[in-house]
Order: C-alpha cells, then sequence, then structure tokens
C-alpha cells in the first residue's frame, strides 16, 4: 500500500488538472448537449487508460459512459457513478474552480467529479504500481442519477449483475465515512376529485376538493415513523381556481422513505387504502417505490470491514453511515449484489454553493479504492 500511496501523491497535480477540466465542463442532468460533450471529455480519458469504452444512448438525458477493463483474475468490479450535477448552465461563471487552504471547490466537485477522478487515479495506480488490475473492471457512469435514474436504472442493472461487488463513488459522509445503508425514496401523486359550485349561490352542491385532500395530508403526515426510520412527506399541493368557486380539484405530491422492502410494502399499501372522507369525493391515487432502500445486509458488513483493514494499512480509521439519500447503489444493492457506497471524496456541501473536496486526501481515496480491488472480495 505504501507504494501505490507514494505514486497516487506523486500523481496529485496531474489528477488536480483533470479535475479541474472536469469541473469546468459543466453537466447539468437535463442538459444533453453539455453532459454528452463532458461524457466524450471522460471517455477519452478511460480509453486512453486502455479501457474498452462504448456509451449507452439515451434520449432526454446524456448517454451513459461504459469502460471495461480487463484484470488478471476473471472476477469482475462494478464501479459506479455519475456524470450529472445539480448546477444550471453557467454556474462555472459565478463559482469557478478554485483551491484555497487545501479545499478545491467548484459546482459538482464533490458530488461527484472527484469521484470520477478517484476512479482514474486507482485504476492508473494498479496499472503503473501493480502492473495491471487484479480484477475485471467495469466502469459505469451513469448521466441522469441527479434527476431519478429512469434512463440509466437498466443499464446499471445489467452492468452489475456479472459482478462480484460494486463499488460506489458517491461522495463519503463527514469525514469521510462510507455508506452502508441507503433509505429507499417513493413517489406518489394524490388527486382528490369534488364537484366544483358557485360559493355564493348554492355552496351546498359542490364536494369540497381542498377540504377532501387536507384530510388525507394530515393522515399521510402521520404515517411518519421515527422508530422504523420511515418518513411521508407532502411536499407539494396545489388546487382550485378561483376564492368564489367551491374547488373541484386538488391534488399533493408525497415523498416516502423507507429503511426495508417490508417498511416499502406496509406504507404502499397504506397509501393505496386511503379511502375519500367527503360524501361525493374521490381519490385517484398513482405511484410507487422508485428506489428500494441499500439495507445494511451481511455481506455490505463483510466489505466494509474488509475497506477498513485496507485503510488501516493507510493510517485511517474508516468509519461507516447511513443516510436517508438514495443512490444507484439502491439499485445494486436490492439485487442482492454486495455493495459499498460512500467511496468518493472527502469533503462536504453536496447540492450547496459551498461544496468542497479535501485535496491532501485524494491519493489516499485512491490508494483505498485500488487497495480493495487488490482484496479477496
Ligand atoms: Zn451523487
Amino acid at each position: 500500500m505504501g507504494d501505490l500511496l507514494s505514486y497516487l501523491t506523486q500523481q496529485l497535480p496531474g489528477a488536480i488538472e483533470f479535475l479541474e477540466k472536469m469541473v469546468a465542463l459543466e453537466s447539468p442532468s437535463f442538459d444533453k448537449p453539455l453532459v454528452d460533450e463532458f461524457v466524450r471529455f471522460v471517455g477519452a480519458q478511460f480509453a486512453a487508460m486502455g479501457g474498452q469504452v462504448e456509451f449507452a444512448h439515451a434520449d432526454k438525458f446524456g448517454d451513459h459512459m461504459i469502460a471495461r477493463f480487463t484484470g488478471s483474475s476473471s472476477e469482475r468490479i462494478l464501479l459506479l457513478g455519475h456524470t450529472d450535477t445539480v448546477w444550471p448552465a453557467g454556474e462555472i461563471t459565478k463559482r469557478p474552480f478554485k483551491i484555497t487552504g487545501g479545499r478545491a471547490f467548484g459546482p459538482g466537485v464533490f458530488d461527484m467529479k472527484a469521484g470520477i477522478l478517484l476512479i482514474a487515479m486507482a485504476i492508473d495506480a494498479l496499472q503503473k504500481v501493480d502492473r495491471g488490475l487484479p480484477k475485471c473492471v467495469t466502469v459505469l457512469l451513469v448521466s441522469d442519477e441527479e434527476v431519478g435514474s429512469t434512463s440509466s436504472r437498466t443499464v446499471t442493472e445489467s452492468e452489475a449483475r456479472p459482478c462480484r461487488a460494486v463499488f460506489v463513488l458517491e461522495p463519503s459522509l463527514p469525514g469521510g465515512a462510507l455508506k452502508t445503508a441507503r433509505k429507499g425514496i417513493g413517489r406518489f401523486a394524490l388527486k382528490a376529485i369534488g364537484r366544483a359550485a358557485h360559493a355564493g349561490i348554492d355552496p351546498q352542491n359542490g364536494v369540497n376538493a381542498i377540504e377532501e385532500i387536507s384530510q388525507q395530508i394530515l393522515k399521510l403526515q402521520k404515517m411518519t415513523d421515527p422508530v422504523r426510520g420511515t418518513t411521508v412527506t407532502v411536499g407539494v399541493v396545489q388546487g382550485g381556481t378561483r376564492p368564489n368557486v367551491v374547488p373541484a380539484e386538488a391534488a399533493a405530491e408525497i415523498d416516502i422513505r423507507i429503511s426495508s422492502m417490508e417498511e416499502a410494502e406496509r406504507i404502499t399499501k397504506m397509501i393505496k387504502a386511503l379511502s375519500p372522507q367527503l360524501p361525493g369525493a374521490r381519490l385517484e391515487i398513482r405511484g410507487s417505490i422508485n428506489r428500494p432502500p441499500m439495507e445494511r445486509t451481511a455481506e455490505t458488513i463483510r466489505l466494509f470491514q474488509l475497506a477498513q483493514k485496507v485503510a488501516q494499512t493507510l493510517g485511517i480509521a474508516l468509519k461507516e453511515g447511513s443516510t436517508g439519500g438514495a443512490s444507484d447503489g439502491n439499485f445494486t444493492s436490492a439485487l442482492g449484489i454486495p455493495t459499498l457506497d460512500g467511496l468518493g471524496a472527502v469533503g462536504g456541501g453536496a447540492h450547496a454553493v459551498d461544496e468542497w473536496v479535501d485535496i491532501q486526501l485524494l491519493p489516499h481515496r485512491a490508494a483505498l479504492l485500488a487497495g480493495l480491488l487488490s482484496e479477496r472480495l
């Protein structure tokens, strides 16, 4: 590990240059031309390192990049990340890439352009110091992770299936801790349908859809159960047309977070079972679990312990934690493939304007990933 770390530390100036270029090439989720340009740039880097690079076409989003590397054993590992960021085009002119006090700043630097950098650094170090990869590696960078991964989910699942393990290069938890559990997400839309009437002339003929949905919202909010790790949040409400009209329609958008599939089923059932409270009102309920929870399985714990062992040789006491946010690791973990997440950079402020990455720890994080790839999984 000492050789790997000293090589990676020597390579740091070049690595920072690569990071700066990646941050400068903006890649907002919904801007296909920009994301395509970014993903071609990154693809060229992996191709130059000997990867077999291909792109999976996406209509509405940037193309997804797959780079395959062969290793000395036939076992295959998936290194998973995303190219899109939450920042709109032009953000870079307000907040250009900069380094101050050992921290790199810029849109998307932490979530997760530094994660892409770490993949490249780890593969390069194994090739140069260890003369080749110990295992076959697939690098998959999807382009719609920040907006639900609708176009990439099948690609992620099919690339993950033949793999022994999945390492996700999403940002770490504060202090560099890995993510061994993530909540799952469900999205539901509830519509209440009543009957319009003049609020002054014949209100008795109306059925107030806003009154109906208000009662449903109170029921939904009460489904939150902190002990089970479940939250139900009504985040958007709309209804009515004018103050003097009994409203015929009202709608609510609901976000649910759950820690287990069992809980996902329980909550889904409760939501689907909502029934109208006002005579003459109707409800329409749509939605489902969008991302299954990433549960802390025995296999995940085993992978984390291996990572801890590798980190120890680098002088790092590695910790683990969980998060209410989901990633593409939720999909691979739900397939039963051991998944370890949060292997990206040490930093903070994901999705915030003060987003930053610790520069001095980049070689350590790359060495951690390289070391993990060298372990018997
Ligand atoms: Zn991310």
